[in-house]
């Protein structure tokens, strides 16, 4: 039986590599959520379906998660979601005192808000359908540990999934749900391909590893914390940035 799995985010970028991961592995039936997702639901193969979510708004989110549950359960026969990744992001660059209310609000509304309402859909699913085991992965990023000049809201936003991480995984650990937040450092896909030349290499001397990382870099991760090879790991802050921190 495959189980499922929902990528809130995975129209592009580091979402997008985690989503193919997940149907590529044969294991999971995978719904893609995003806002330029064309229609409501489209079906794309048997183990894959977008729906189109807007992720800072509850209502959205918790229509498009009940679609792809009740689409794939019916495949399945066996109802419920089993894995959560939340890879929605946006970043606005501007020191603290330049930014308005409008960038502020975008930003935290995107990536704190957007997997409250996520992680608080996948629970009332989990629950309601009895799963025996799950995972849910939050995308944070390590500027959220660190922080940075020009990155203060982003930072916030992103440091917030720390406290919802540790905090849900203490409320689901009985129902054998693990949560995980994961922290990529400067990743060369999505948000960071237009980096300055001059910064990404400043950046690349800062790590250990003397590089950017990859999106694959990203992706294993996330497939090790989904898979059962990692089922005594939850609550966790985990740093995928070649040393950065
Ligand atoms: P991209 O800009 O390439 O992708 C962002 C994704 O988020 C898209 O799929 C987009 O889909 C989705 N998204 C944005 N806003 C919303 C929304 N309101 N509702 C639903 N989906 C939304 O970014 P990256 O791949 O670079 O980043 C992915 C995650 O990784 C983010 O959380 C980011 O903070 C984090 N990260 C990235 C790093 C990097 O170096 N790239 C480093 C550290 C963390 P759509 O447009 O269809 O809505």
């Amino acid at each position: 039986m495959k189980r499922v799995a929902v990528v809130v985010g995975g129209t592009r970028g580091i979402g997008k590599a985690i989503a193919d991961r997940l149907v590529e592995c044969g294991e999971f039936r995978v719904g893609v959520l995003g806002r330029s997702v064309e229609k409501s639901i489209v079906i794309e193969s048997e183990d894959s379906i977008r729906a189109k979510c807007d992720a800072t708004s509850l209502d959205e989110v918790g229509r498009a998660m009940n679609a792809v549950e009740k689409h794939f359960g019916e495949v399945n026969g066996e109802r419920g979601v089993h894995v959560l990744i939340n890879a929605a992001g946006v970043n606005h660059d501007g020191v603290m005192a330049s930014m308005n209310e409008t960038q502020m609000d975008r930003i935290v509304r995107t990536n704190l808000l957007g997997p409250m309402h996520s992680c608080k859909v996948f629970s009332r699913l989990a629950l309601k359908h009895r799963i025996q085991s799950g995972s849910i992965v939050n995308i944070g990023s390590v500027i959220g540990s660190i922080g940075n000049v020009g990155q203060c809201v982003y930072s916030a936003s992103k440091s917030g999934l720390q406290g919802l991480t540790k905090s849900l995984a203490k409320e689901l650990g009985s129902r054998n749900i693990r949560v995980n937040l994961l922290e990529p450092g400067y990743i060369d896909i999505g948000m960071t391909s237009e980096l300055d030349p001059d910064y990404a290499n400043e950046v690349k001397m800062k790590t250990c590893l003397q590089r950017l990382g990859t999106v694959e870099d990203v992706s294993n991760f996330a497939m090790f914390l989904v898979r059962p090879e990692s089922e005594y790991v939850t609550g966790q802050i985990l740093r995928v940035d070649g040393g950065l921190s």
